[in-house]
Parts: structure tokens; sequence; C-alpha cells
């Protein structure tokens, strides 16, 4: 089984990726837990020019174009899913995934403006279309999400560019659109409460996963 956990910064997303692993480890599953981008070496690397950003024309740092950017993600996500999490899930193996295609429709698409058909498009060029059997999407109140990001020591993991509070609530619009569209894939989990109690939602939705 394939489950992706998705959500913006501050959801608690990687908190929970790790709980859920240990929760299904109990169970005597075999896991692999894992996150994009990154997660392969090819993966990580990518990962490292996303954060980065590139030389502008005067030489100084500036984000990627919004094109590129996407062919980055989906680059990255190839790598991970054709040298990770394929071999994994055949052989029978559960992945839990931190962050996944949605991440890319709702940052690059919701909050960058490419159309979704479009990331779709790579999606199956890269990927050829893999999708997880449940996307948990954890949601939680913007300055809930503030909060949590200034306890954090290192805040070195936002990728480099011009994102204000308007491309995140373009993103947290995109993710419930995306849930609402596809109920049968996804599910919705409020995040504002501690993270036990998060998990406990979380684990009650895959208890649901053989109905769906
Ligand atoms: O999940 P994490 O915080 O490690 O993501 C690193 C950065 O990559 C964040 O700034 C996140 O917003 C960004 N990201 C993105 N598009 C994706 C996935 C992640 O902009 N498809």
């Amino acid at each position: 089984r394939f489950i992706a956990l998705e959500g913006g910064e501050g959801a608690g997303k990687s908190t929970q990726a790790r709980l859920l692993a240990e929760a299904l480890r109990t169970r005597g599953l075999e896991v692999v837990v894992t996150r994009e981008p990154g997660g392969t070496g090819g993966a990580e690397a990518i990962r490292s020019l996303l954060l980065e950003g590139c030389a502008g024309a005067d030489g100084e740092k500036v984000g990627w174009m919004p094109r590129a950017e996407a062919l980055l993600f989906a680059a990255a996500r190839s790598d991970h899913v054709e040298r990770l999490i394929r071999p994994a899930l055949a052989r029978g193996a559960w992945v839990v995934c931190d962050r996944f295609l949605d991440s890319s429709r709702a940052y690059q698409g919701g909050g960058g403006g490419l159309s979704d058909a479009d990331i779709r498009t790579l999606h199956a060029i890269g990927s050829e279309g893999l999708l997880p059997d449940l996307t948990v999407l954890v949601e939680v109140a913007p300055e809930e999400a503030a909060r949590r990001l200034a306890l954090r020591d290192v805040d070195g993991t936002d990728l480099i560019g011009s994102r204000d509070a308007a491309y995140h609530a373009r993103v947290a619009t995109a993710f419930a659109r995306f849930a609402e569209e596809a109920p049968e894939r996804f599910a919705r989990i409020d995040g504002n409460a501690g993270p036990e109690e998060t998990h406990a939602r979380i684990m009650a939705a895959l208890d649901d996963l053989p109905s769906r």
C-alpha cells in the first residue's frame, strides 16, 4: 500500500509520517518512509537545486521559473518512484511518503499558476501516473502553521522565491479542492490538535482503507 501525506508547511506531515510508520511496523508490516522532493540520491540532488535556487542575470540567487520548477519536481519524483517507491511496493512493503503528486498540483499548480492538466502530463511522463492508495491531507489553520514554523530552529527548507501569504492560501484552497474532487483517494484530517490526536485520526482513516 502507498500512503501519501499532504498539506502546507507546519501541518505536521513529517511527524505524522514517522508516527504512522511506527504504528504500521508494530503491526508487523515492512514500511518505507520517504519524502518529496527527495528520497533517493538523484531526487535529493534535485531537491538541493530547488531549495538553493539558481544564479539570475545579475549573479544573485533567484528562484526557478514556475515551469522549470514543475519539471524539476517531476524529474525528482520520477527518480524517487523508479528507484525506491515502485520496487518497495512490488515486494509488498508499505510506502509512507511525505508529499507526493498533489503537492505539485497544489504548489506549482494552485500556487504557481500552471494548469492541473500540464502537471498531470508531467506526472504521466515521469512516473507513469502512479497514485497513492490513500492521500492524507493534514489541514491546519494558517495561524497555527505560522506558530509552529516560528518554533522551528531551522527555517532553511523553504524554496527560494517570492511566496507570500496569498500563494500559501492558494495552495491550501487547491489541496481542499483536490480532496473534494477525489474523496475515494483522500482523507481530510484536522491537524490543529497535538500530534497524538492527529495520529489517532489518521489511523482511523487508514483502518477505513479496505472499504474504499
Ligand atoms: O515538505 P518540505 O517542507 O520539506 O518541502 C520543502 C519545500 O518545498 C517547501 O518550501 C515546500 O513548500 C516546497 N515544495 C513545493 N512544491 C512541491 C513540494 C514541496 O514548492 N511540489
